[in-house]
């Protein structure tokens, strides 16, 4: 689906966020490395997308209410046959659906489970003065707790993507660390073009977060995706 086409049909159901399955397909488009995923609506769609994908595998809610999935309880990890597929499957629906009774679900989404790699994060937000804003960090705790990030404004040069990376305070642990492999840097350089030209080419894009990405020594690929839309005056 295009862009036009997947923004029509969240405003048609009257969403500004998109899901994660929507998201991911608007950034593959633009030529973002993503996990590939897909929904399925029942329990013999989501083992027979797996077995189609390989194992393992990962489910997940796919609900444009549940902001943060895990939160509900409705992502499951590292599935490694057809039947913990399908427990997986029966478990998450009434997981969500005690946090969040009220939610829409689409179904659950598949995707292949990604092998470890440094986890970062790249978002972007509307700045009331600035316009489109990017922002670079690590996954986890330290963007969480430590708020270890770097901004730049949008459209970034090439070396407003190389100075993002190096300016925040984990930088060395892209480079590699304790025998960790060190990531593709200037991949992770590329992929802030990419994403900065993406969200200048779709200005209804109101906040874009990919949360998270695995780098590593030969590419990076978002595992995890979201996109929020301008609300239509
Ligand atoms: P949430 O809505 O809670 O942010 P995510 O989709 O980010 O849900 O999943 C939670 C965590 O699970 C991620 O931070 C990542 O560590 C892990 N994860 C998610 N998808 C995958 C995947 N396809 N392969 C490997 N790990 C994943
Ligand atoms: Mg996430």
């Amino acid at each position: 689906m295009a862009l036009v086409q997947v923004i029509d049909k969240a405003r048609g159901e009257g969403r500004t966020v998109l899901t994660e399955i929507e998201s991911k397909e608007l950034l593959k488009a633009a030529g973002i490395d993503v996990v590939d995923t897909r929904l399925a609506k029942s329990k013999e769609e989501a083992i027979s997308i797996s077995r189609k994908l390989g194992f393992p595998v990962v489910l997940k809610i796919a609900s444009p209410d549940i902001v943060h999935k895990s939160d509900a309880g409705g992502v499951r990890l590292g599935l490694e046959t057809a039947s913990e597929v399908g427990k997986a499957y029966d478990q998450i629906l009434p997981a969500v659906k005690r946090s969040f009774p009220e939610a829409r679900i689409h179904g659950v989404a598949v995707q292949k489970m990604a092998r470890p790699g440094v986890e970062v994060i790249i978002g972007m937000s509307q700045d009331a003065q600035f316009g489109p804003v990017l922002m670079f960090g690590l996954g986890g705790i330290l963007v969480e707790v430590l708020k270890d990030v770097s901004f730049r404004i949008v459209p970034l040069s090439r070396r407003d993507a190389a100075e993002m990376l190096r300016e925040i305070k984990g930088y060395p642990l892209l480079e590699g660390y304790r025998g960790q492999e060190a990531v593709d840097i200037s991949c992770l350089e590329e992929l802030l073009i990419k994403v900065s030209d993406f969200v200048e080419q779709n200005p209804e894009i109101m906040e874009l977060d990919l949360n998270p990405i695995f780098a590593y020594s030969d590419g990076a690929v978002a595992v995890d995706a979201r996109v929020i839309l301008e609300a239509v005056k």
